[in-house]
């Protein structure tokens, strides 16, 4: 694709998200629920991380464990696979808990109930302020990131 051809795509996107959030906007003006103050999302994960943060510790705990039970053999070359695929699908299974726990603290969209998993992030990491206000499954404004 050329470079004229790639901004075309990439502004008819901006401007198709533009108008999507302007609609849920305009859906929304009514309603009476109001979006999470950020400091509470914040409040909210740190205490659902009192239950993480032991989970997080066992996952890791049984990589080692699994490293210890599983040896390698010269004979087959099937133990980096083993070691790789319960790394990923133990992650798979930590990050399905995390987001379950997040759940069950209330750290969801006020409008969807979708999970929220905000994470701050600052320099040259630091998302567009608007993706990170609105829910990524619905799109309302659910964290009023100034309060
Ligand atoms: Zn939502």
């Amino acid at each position: 694709m050329k470079d004229h051809e790639r901004n075309l795509v990439k502004a008819l996107v901006a401007t198709m998200r533009a108008e999507a959030r302007a609609a849920r906007d305009a859906e929304l003006a009514e309603s009476e629920v109001r979006p999470l103050a950020l400091s509470e999302v914040k409040r909210r994960q740190k205490r659902a991380s009192l239950v993480v943060l032991p989970v997080l510790a066992l996952w890791i705990a049984s990589w080692f464990g699994v490293i210890a039970l599983v040896r390698p053999s010269e004979r087959s070359g099937w133990y980096m696979v083993l070691i790789f695929g319960y790394f990923i699908v133990s992650m798979a299974v930590f990050l399905a808990i995390k987001m379950f726990i997040y759940d069950r603290f209330g750290v969801r969209c006020p409008y969807c109930g979708a999970t929220i998993d905000y994470v701050e992030l600052t320099g040259k990491y630091k998302p567009d302020p608007e993706d990170q206000r609105r829910c990524a499954t619905c799109n309302a404004v659910m964290i009023d990131l100034a309060s």
